[in-house]
């Protein structure tokens, strides 16, 4: 463990308080927290402090301008007074980034960030997944070489923003060349872009939970997401669609909940086990709690992984309550929100804090 993190440990209690930025999936964090008998500190952009009190989660609410300033010594030092244990989300990545929370951030966080390290890394990423024996898209190392439906993705973006469909190279400049003007990318972003086979099926993401105390991998939760506007393009007839030149994009708005074909799960639940196993491999101890597959279900039911996320995922959202399959292990209303919160609980009973925070 590293040094900073083991230090801040030493001074803490057993009255632990659970800490997050607010957004992404905070709310769920909060509840679980609460209902586990938490103390909640929510680290809120000034403005966004309308859903904190409208739905009172939050004991405490530290306003900042920019989610960066968690890396503040001085904001840090006031979640360590408050015994608090991190629990990273999409924001973290998005805003404060990997490096940082590597380097600069001395409040233990729930999970192993290093993994999250390799989930913002495109090909450190494809490296973990096909170790792990998982069916991943072919890549097209260069616009030249696309010679089948492509979906274009740049460094680092998340949720889908600005991505866009090429079949050949010269449909990629011409699209790539629009998403620069609409300003989605830069010349340099277009340049880097991660050319990925596109898989026609369903998307699915499955969402799982790894216990370190059990040593156990919970299949936890499904869902799909609401993108704009690739998922209401067929609401265009395709005539409109061919006179404006449309181009899809996949801006996350929202999530759906699932559940699966039964004859399913078994691939899914061997396919959480394999990461889990690999991750291992990568990033000792590996996987500490949440993280989700993001694939494409084929009509031959093949199973495409396109992407992982070491750690909560804004999917889970749609289980606050209970998801069904968190429902079927616990009999009672279980959500990761609250798996997240239960873990630290058991942690801090057994003493095993340490074990589950980087
Ligand atoms: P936000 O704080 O809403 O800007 O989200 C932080 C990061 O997580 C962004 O990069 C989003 O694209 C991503 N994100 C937020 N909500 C979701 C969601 N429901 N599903 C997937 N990704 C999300
Ligand atoms: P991502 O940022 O990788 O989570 O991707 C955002 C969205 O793009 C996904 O939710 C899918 O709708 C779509 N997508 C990404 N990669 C692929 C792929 N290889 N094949 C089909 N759709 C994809």
């Amino acid at each position: 463990m590293d040094k900073n993190i083991a230090e801040t440990l030493e001074t803490y209690n057993q009255d632990i308080t659970i800490g997050t930025l607010g957004s992404h999936s905070a709310l769920n964090i909060f509840k679980g927290a609460k209902e586990e008998g938490f103390k909640t500190v929510c680290v809120c952009k000034k403005g966004d402090e309308i859903v904190y009190s409208r739905f009172p989660l939050a004991d405490e609410i530290i306003r900042v301008n920019d989610f960066k300033e968690l890396l503040d010594e001085k904001i840090q030092d006031k979640l360590k007074k408050m015994n608090t244990v991190l629990i990273p989300h999409g924001s973290f990545n998005a805003y404060i980034g990997t490096e940082n929370m590597l380097k600069k951030l001395s409040v233990p966080m729930f999970g192993n960030k290093s993994l999250l390290h390799w989930e913002t890394n495109r090909e450190m990423q494809r490296k973990w997944l096909i170790d792990a024996g998982l069916k991943l898209p072919k890549m097209f190392k260069s616009p030249e070489d696309i010679n089948n439906l492509a979906i274009v993705k740049y460094p680092g973006a998340r949720g889908g923003k600005g991505y866009f469909l090429a079949h050949s190279k010269e449909s990629f400049y011409k699209k790539g060349r629009e998403m620069i003007n609409k300003g989605h990318m830069s010349e340099d972003e277009l340049k880097n872009a991660h050319i990925q086979e596109y898989i026609i099926g369903v998307n699915i993401y499955t969402s799982y939970f790894h216990s370190m105390l059990n040593n156990e991998t919970e299949f936890f939760g499904v869902d799909k997401r609401y993108e704009s506007f690739a998922d209401n393009i067929g609401r265009i007839p395709a005539d409109e669609q061919i006179e404006m030149s449309i181009n899809p994009t996949y801006t996350i708005v929202g999530n759906i909940p699932l559940t699966l074909r039964e004859s399913l799960l078994p691939e899914y639940i061997r396919m959480g086990d394999k990461v889990v196993k690999q991750a291992k491999k990568i990033a000792t101890p590996g996987i500490i709690g949440p993280f989700c597959l993001e694939t494409v279900v084929k009509e031959n039911l093949d199973i495409v992984t396109f992407e992982i996320s070491a750690r909560i995922v804004a999917g889970t959202n749609v289980g606050i309550g209970t998801s069904p399959y968190a429902y079927l292990k616990y009999g009672e209303k279980m959500y990761m929100g609250r798996r997240i919160a239960k873990e630290i609980k058991n942690a801090v009973k057994t003493d095993r804090l340490k074990d589950v925070v980087t």
